[in-house]
C-alpha cells in the first residue's frame, strides 16, 4: 500500500445530536496531526468539519481545504487553514479532494457526507482507484449505512466482495490500522455481472 501522507475526511457541516461525533473528530484530528499527515477536507469552519480542522491545526498539523466559491460564505471558509483551494463547483471539489488524498475517512455527517462517501466507494467499485476507505462509526451512527450495504449484497445488487471496498471501525484508534490493512479491491466487484 502507498504510504499515507495526505488523508481526506468527509464529515458533517453540522454538529449532530450526540457528543460522540465531535469527540471522535477531536481524537481523529489529534491522531492525524501527530502522525504528520496532511488533512484534506471540504474547507468549512462549521460543525464537525470545523472541529476536525481546528483540532489538526491546534495540534501543529497541516490542513488543505477545498471549497467551491458558492459555498465559501455558507460554510464560513476558514482563513486559518494551511491552504485553501477555491474551485468552481462540487464536481471539481470532489475531484480535487480525490487527487490530493492517499485515503478517505468518513466521520458522522449528513447528506453531503453520505454522497461523498458513496461516490468514493463507487469509484473504487468501478476500479478507478484502490485507495483505502474507512468509515468511523462513532456512537453507532453509521449502523444503518452498514445495514444498507449488507442489504444491497444480500439482495444481489452487488457482489459480496463489495463489502471489502471500505472498512467500518468503532473508534478513532482503529482508523490508521484499518487504512494500512485495507484489502485491494477485487476485479469481481466490477465484472461479476457483465
Ligand atoms: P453535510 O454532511 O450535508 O453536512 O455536508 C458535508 C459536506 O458535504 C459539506 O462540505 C457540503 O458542502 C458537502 N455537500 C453537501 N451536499 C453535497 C452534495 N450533494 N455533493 C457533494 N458534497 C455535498
Amino acid at each position: 500500500m502507498t504510504e499515507i501522507s495526505s488523508l481526506c475526511v468527509f464529515c458533517g457541516s453540522k454538529m449532530g445530536a450526540d457528543e460522540a461525533y465531535a469527540d471522535a473528530a477531536r481524537a481523529l484530528g489529534r491522531e492525524i496531526a501527530q502522525r504528520g499527515v496532511n488533512l484534506v477536507y471540504g474547507g468549512g469552519g462549521i460543525g464537525i468539519m470545523g472541529i476536525l480542522a481546528h483540532t489538526v491545526l491546534a495540534e501543529g498539523g497541516t490542513v488543505t481545504g477545498v471549497i467551491p466559491h458558492f459555498i465559501m460564505e455558507l460554510e464560513v471558509g476558514d482563513p486559518g487553514l494551511t491552504e485553501l483551494i477555491l474551485v468552481d463547483n462540487m464536481h471539481d471539489r470532489k475531484r480535487k479532494m480525490f487527487e490530493l488524498s492517499d485515503g478517505f475517512i468518513t466521520l458522522p455527517g449528513g447528506l453531503g457526507t453520505l454522497d461523498e462517501t458513496f461516490e468514493i466507494i463507487t469509484w473504487k467499485q468501478l476500479r478507478q482507484h484502490s485507495k483505502p476507505i474507512v468509515v468511523l462509526n462513532a456512537g453507532g451512527y453509521w449502523d444503518p449505512f452498514k445495514g444498507m450495504v449488507e442489504k444491497i449484497i444480500d439482495q444481489d445488487f452487488a457482489h459480496a466482495a463489495a463489502a471489502e471496498l471500505f472498512t467500518v471501525v468503532d473508534t478513532p484508534a482503529e482508523v490508521f490500522p484499518a487504512l494500512a490493512d485495507a484489502p485491494e479491491p477485487q476485479d469481481v466487484v466490477l465484472t461479476d455481472h457483465l
